[in-house]
């Protein structure tokens, strides 16, 4: 049958219909253990008792009423944010592109205020993912998702990570406007940047007056144990972060965070958005933020985090022809396999389990927050099982 749908995605043959915390049920009667969570999104698992009922509260309130008037649930979700990390002032969109965007904007509107419109230049990184809007794909600069859509933009480079003799050179650059990065990369393959690398960049930046962008998309929202990857540093902070994904717990939101300083140039008229941070994102926002932030959730992270590891670790050992390297932090885990990571998504579905591609080969797990022991246990069972599905297969072959 012809799709009606716009072919860009490859969607796995699995029709969702309910879910209830790491569980999702399809249409056809199984039954899967996600470790996928909509892509590190449904940080508090599906159906969420909780906030379920602040989004029908809300619902039966007050859904959208245009940024032309204060939302105060927009004020309380915001003074949350920064109570609770570096910056002062939050602008609310709809989702991870779309902070990114208003991280950049943020950034080169600085330099212009501050009498330096020639400072352009965004220093991103190979490896690194910040979305599909024409700013956040010349930011990544992934070949594949620039390929076709005319020239890039200007003032983008990328760099390689390793590479920090190029790093210096292109931050001391009088064009240099911003860099951005993800302290633990997420679809580049799980992988969690040094404390050296990021304190070497951070005072890079600050010795050239650059601007520092992290993206916590991804890693943000408790992903990593801390509320905020960076967190794990301390004193160490950005000038501007894009939050989204876990922000909403499944509820499109996001959140583009910075310094009063570095804000100053986006003044009224300079940026908007007509559903961002309407009241039934903030409802749900609000109460997601508050689960997120509790001490136990936060502490179940790096708990759960660390079984999972020791379990992906453990594989590694068993089935070296299989699996080689597990990476990551928290519960934004990776292993990176010797088979195709598309082919072991297959297979671990075939045993109930959902995990996510990564770069480099890698597949990752990014389970609800919550995730219990007991459920972490079966997933490297199944993870277990799948490996050695694949191991026999690869065995039948030859
Ligand atoms: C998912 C993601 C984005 C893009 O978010 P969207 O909501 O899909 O626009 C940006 N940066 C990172 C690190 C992400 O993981």
């Amino acid at each position: 049958m012809l799709s009606e749908l716009m072919a860009v995605y490859n969607r796995a043959p699995v029709e969702v219909e309910r879910g209830e915390g790491v569980w999702l049920h399809s249409r056809d009667g199984k039954t899967y253990l996600d470790c996928v969570a909509g892509i590190a999104t449904n940080a508090l698992g599906h159906a969420n008792p909780v906030l379920v009922e602040a989004l029908i509260a809300q619902a039966k309130k007050l859904w959208h009423v245009s940024n032309i008037f204060r939302i105060p649930e927009q004020e309380e979700l915001a003074h949350r944010l920064v109570s609770n990390s570096f910056a002062d002032v939050v602008f609310f969109g709809n989702s991870g592109s779309e902070a990114i965007e208003c991280a950049l904007k943020t950034a080169r509107r600085y330099h212009y205020t501050n009498g330096a419109p020639e400072r352009i230049d965004i220093i991103g990184f190979a490896g690194s993912f910040h979305g599909r809007t024409y700013a956040a794909v010349n930011a990544s600069g992934n070949p594949s998702y620039l390929e076709g859509f005319g020239p890039r933009l200007p003032g983008y480079t990328q760099l390689k990570i390793d590479d920090m003799d190029a790093i210096r050179a292109a931050i001391r650059q009088p064009t240099a406007a911003a860099v951005i990065v993800e302290p633990v990369q997420g679809e580049g393959g799980a992988r969690a940047l040094s404390e050296e690398w990021l304190r070497e960049v951070r005072a890079l930046c600050d010795e050239t007056g650059t601007l520092l962008i992290f993206d916590e998309v991804q890693s943000g929202m408790g992903r990593t144990g801390k509320l905020f990857a960076h967190q794990w540093f301390d004193g160490l902070a950005p000038d501007i972060m894009a939050v989204a994904k876990a922000l909403g717990s499944g509820f499109p939101v996001g959140a583009c965070l910075a310094t009063e300083k570095v804000a100053e140039g986006m003044v009224f008229g300079t940026h908007g958005s007509t559903f961002g941070g309407n009241p039934l994102a903030m409802a749900v926002g609000i109460a997601a933020f508050d689960e997120i932030a509790k001490p136990e959730t936060l502490a179940n992270v790096l708990a759960i985090g660390e079984q999972l590891r020791a379990g992906l670790q453990a594989l590694v050992e068993r089935y070296p022809d299989i699996a080689v390297d597990v990476r990551g932090k928290g519960l934004l885990v990776g292993v990176q396999l010797i088979p195709n990571n598309r082919e072991m998504m297959a297979t671990a579905r075939e045993y109930g389990l959902l995990v996510a591609g990564g770069g480099e080969n890698c597949i990752r797990m990014l389970p609800p927050l919550n995730m219990t022991a007991q459920e972490a246990e079966e997933a490297i069972r199944r993870l277990d099982a799948s490996f050695a599905a694949t191991r026999e297969a690869i065995a039948q072959a030859a």
